[in-house]
């Protein structure tokens, strides 16, 4: 980045006393600024490296990338390590998304509490109620089997199966 930042900023200056312009022209073929340039090129390949140290060789496009890809995979291995906790989180959210990670920014306060609630678990069904203290049974006040989580909610109440057929399985 730096020395496009020199070429950009030579350019300028040429051009306050010269007319200057860029221009594509067939590589090894005789042009005569063109193989001054390769010959350069040649030469400064071969050169030692003059500069602050450490040098390294790699682009800061590389290592952000391969940060990124460290950091992923650090993270999934933390989601579904054995010391993971989030339980019900991890029901309903297998890996990380980008794509839903960009849905929710688009949602607005209300609609994404609602939705992060769904997805952690951390909301006002009555498993979590029970869980906090706040409620003696668990059960889901719908159908009245198996614990209101939103597992159970968003997958598997009977009491529920047609309003999740409408919207969740042919919704918009
Ligand atoms: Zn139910």
């Amino acid at each position: 980045m730096y020395l496009v930042r020199q070429c950009q900023q030579a350019l300028n200056d040429i051009s306050t006393r010269h007319a200057a312009g860029l221009y594509w022209v067939p590589g090894h073929a005789g042009v005569r600024g063109n193989e001054i340039a390769d010959k350069l090129a040649r030469s400064g390949s071969v050169q030692r490296f003059v500069g602050p140290e450490p040098f390294l060789g790699v682009c800061r496009q590389n290592i952000r990338r391969k940060m990124k890809l460290w950091m992923e995979k650090q993270h999934l291995a933390l989601w579904h390590g054995p010391c993971s906790t989030q339980r019900q989180a991890r029901e309903l959210i297998s890996v990380p998304d980008l794509a839903i990670r960009a849905r929710l920014l688009s949602f607005n306060r209300t609609q994404t509490k609602v939705v992060i609630g769904l997805r952690t678990g951390h909301s006002t069904l009555r498993r979590h109620q029970y869980v906090m203290g706040l409620s003696n049974n668990p059960t889901c006040g719908k159908c009245g089997t198996g614990e209101e989580t939103s597992g159970h909610i968003l997958c598997k109440c009977e009491a529920l199966a047609s309003l999740r057929h409408a919207h969740l399985l042919f919704g918009p």
